[in-house]
């Protein structure tokens, strides 16, 4: 399979020392990585078109191709320092499963699309799965074209700057338009390693909704200032995030999970008392009312510390996106393709979100997972081994082929 030197190739675009990768959307890396693989996939006889934000769609043309398309793909751009099988498995993958249809004189009734996916990673522009909100029409294409990246410069110039033109309306894709989507991707957690399964056929996408809280209280000597008169916004801010520890474990399910990954405190010094906390709380599930249950707990925290602490509290949306569930029809057809290949598989959850997360708004989705060492993942020691690698090719193979008939 030409996929395992692919992958190394796609890693030396980077902007990171090896074995780290960095390859942040529209920079330099991205942009050499994206032309190389649009020469491949018009090496392997696919049809290239890019949007108006550099998705980008490398089609295999069916006998009827006005039927709804299958889909496949993921995304190529890297964090800071992450490893080279997040998202590229997916991409690559996608394409050694299409050149492998081909070789075996296979020809699809349905046409089947290899989609690479813009700015997957919030790294830019502090918003993750850019290009499949664009395609799916859940973003305010205005908006978007305004969002700053992390230098201040609009979404609309870089995009521009990096050849791709036109409005951003255009990049939503008219109803119908895939038949079903699957997405290869490496796990990034632990468990098919750890059960010694093969595969991993995802039944539902967990979403995160995150929150910026900006707690404020008042600041003073940590000498002079005695306990009684304090309204210490560090101590608001450690109740409202075990607060919102004990909701989450609350819910009963093992899906909830609930993190307060920021915590910043002004001044910040070891004898003044803090004025000022800046939380943020990430919380998931693939189940939209059980998070709201722990998004109300945290409502609910910041309104009993206003009251015992005289805190003020502000509290920002920076994220609700809805869970998906993977659509039955696919599911199934992943089973079988397992058994075809003679796969080990098991029905999973995905806790990380992908732009199929977004797809599911428009199409059928399902996700096609294989192991990867230890479930690391975003840092240089990522792996996934080439038999694994392998196994979902082929298996992704099988389940393109079903879906294209
Ligand atoms: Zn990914």
């Amino acid at each position: 399979m030409k996929i395992f030197s692919e992958l190394e190739t796609l890693a030396g675009f980077s902007g990171a020392s090896k074995p780290g990768v960095t390859r942040v959307v529209f920079g330099q890396s991205d942009m050499e990585a994206h032309t190389w693989f649009k020469l491949l996939c018009i090496g392997a006889g696919l049809e290239v078109r890019e949007d108006a934000v550099g998705n980008t769609f490398a089609t295999w043309k069916g006998s009827e191709p006005q039927l709804a398309r299958v889909g496949t793909g993921s995304h190529i751009d890297a964090i800071p320092h992450s490893g080279k099988y997040d998202g590229t498995v997916g991409v690559l993958g996608g394409l050694e499963a299409i050149r492998a249809l081909k070789a075996t004189g296979f020809r699809p009734r349905r046409s089947i699309e290899l989609l690479l996916f813009t700015s997957e990673e919030p790294t830019r522009f502090g918003i993750g799965c850019l290009g499949s909100r664009l395609l799916a029409g859940v973003l305010d294409t205005d908006a978007a074209d305004r969002f700053e990246d992390t230098e201040g410069k609009p979404l609309a110039e870089i995009r521009e700057q990096a050849g791709f033109s036109g409005t951003l309306d255009t990049v939503k894709l008219p109803p119908g338009y895939y038949h079903g989507f699957v997405e290869l991707h490496i796990e990034q957690g632990p468990l098919l390693e750890r059960d010694r399964v093969q595969l991993g056929i995802v039944t539902s996408i967990a979403a995160p909704s995150s929150f910026r809280l900006t707690i404020e209280g008042e600041g003073g000597h940590a000498g002079a200032v005695l306990m009684p008169q304090r309204r210490d916004a560090f101590l608001a801010a450690a109740e409202i995030a075990l607060a919102v520890e004990s909701a989450a474990r609350a819910t009963g399910a093992i899906d909830t999970v609930a993190t307060c990954g920021v915590c910043e405190v002004f001044p910040g010094v070891i004898n003044g008392i803090p004025s000022r906390v800046k939380l943020e709380f990430d919380i998931r599930d693939t189940d939209t009312q059980r998070r709201d249950a722990v998004v109300k707990a945290l409502e609910a925290a910041c309104n009993r510390m206003r009251a015992k602490r005289g805190a003020t509290i502000q509290m920002h949306t920076l994220n609700s996106d809805a869970p998906a569930t993977c659509d039955p029809t696919l599911i199934d057809v992943l089973k079988r393709a397992c058994e075809n290949e003679g796969c080990s598989y098991s029905l999973m959850v995905s806790r990380a979100y992908h732009d199929s997360l977004f797809l599911s708004r428009i199409a059928p989705v399902s996700m096609l997972f294989i192991p990867c060492n230890a479930g690391v993942s975003h840092r240089p020691d990522e792996y996934a081994s080439p038999q694994d690698i392998s196994n979902g090719v082929r298996v992704l193979a099988d389940a393109l082929a079903q879906l294209s008939q």
